[in-house]
């Protein structure tokens, strides 16, 4: 029987390449997005163009009522939940502390951090074994900006996965012995939509020199991690952070 896994944001970028992973390996994928719908779309027909099943839910996942509608589709519409995906994540213009105001730290702490938040409760209350469920594997995407600190541009965004980072480590451990596992994939520099939203489309470009391998890295190959982790491979793997950075 196919396993079922919801990626959150994969209307482009990671999440996008993540759930056409999932669908080449058999997974049915629950692909999500906000404001995307065409992007979404093109994603949904280049996995059935390939023999994929997928089905497109909207959903702003740093909502509450939105979150439960989406996981109250998948059981209603699909089934059982194997796989949650925590990837839908953002970033805003570059400035320095000192220029930002609390609607926008609170922005991306919201859409960062509370999303997440309310997706593995959600998943969690279906998986756990303890309370009656079949276990499952929540992978969630961090970043290396929450070891940087992403200094001079969003320190705000580099706080939200340091969240990430301890939200891991400490569901992990709190549903260890539930058959869930929880793991983590934190990217480097990653050529996707998002530095633009920062205000510099080619940031790759300016900082590539710094990292070891000398080259970003494809959406494609942070997709080959999460799936790694959320793989049967990984049956030991909990609380366990895998840094796809180049070397960064
Ligand atoms: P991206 O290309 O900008 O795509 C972001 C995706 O998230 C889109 O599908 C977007 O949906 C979705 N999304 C954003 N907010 C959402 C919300 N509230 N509810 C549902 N979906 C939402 O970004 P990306 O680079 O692939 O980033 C994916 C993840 O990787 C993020 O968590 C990011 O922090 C992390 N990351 C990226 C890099 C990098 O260099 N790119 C590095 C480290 C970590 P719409 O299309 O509908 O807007």
């Amino acid at each position: 029987m196919n396993k079922i896994a919801l990626i959150t944001g994969s209307s482009r970028g990671i999440g996008a390449a993540t759930a056409k992973l999932f669908a080449e390996k058999g997974y049915i994928v629950c692909l999500n997005y906000n404001k995307n719908e065409n992007a979404a779309n093109e994603v949904a027909t280049s996995i059935q163009e390939k023999g994929g099943r997928c089905f497109v839910v909207q959903a702003d996942v740093s909502k509450e009522e939105d979150v439960k509608r989406l996981f109250t589709h998948i059981d209603e519409e699909l089934g059982v939940l194997s796989v949650l995906v925590n990837n839908a994540g953002l970033l805003r213009q570059q400035m320095r502390l000192v220029d930002m105001n609390a609607e926008r730290i609170n922005f991306i702490l919201t859409q960062n951090v509370t999303s997440a938040f309310l997706c593995c409760r959600e998943a969690v209350k279906r998986m756990s074994t303890a309370t009656g469920g079949q276990g499952g594997v929540i992978v969630n995407v961090s970043s290396g900006a929450a070891r940087s600190g992403s200094p001079n541009e969003y320190i705000d965004y580099a706080a939200s996965k340091g969240a990430i980072d301890t939200l891991t480590k400490g569901l992990a451990l709190e549903v260890a012995n539930e058959g869930i596992r929880v793991n983590c994939v934190r990217p480097g520099l990653i050529y996707t939509d998002m530095h633009a939203d920062g205000g510099e489309p080619y940031r790759i470009e300016r900082l590539k020199s710094k990292i070891p391998m000398q080259r970003g890295g494809e959406a494609k190959e942070v997709a080959e991690a999460i799936y790694w982790l959320a793989s049967d491979k990984a049956s030991f793997a909990t609380a366990s952070f895998l840094d796809v950075t180049g070397g960064l």
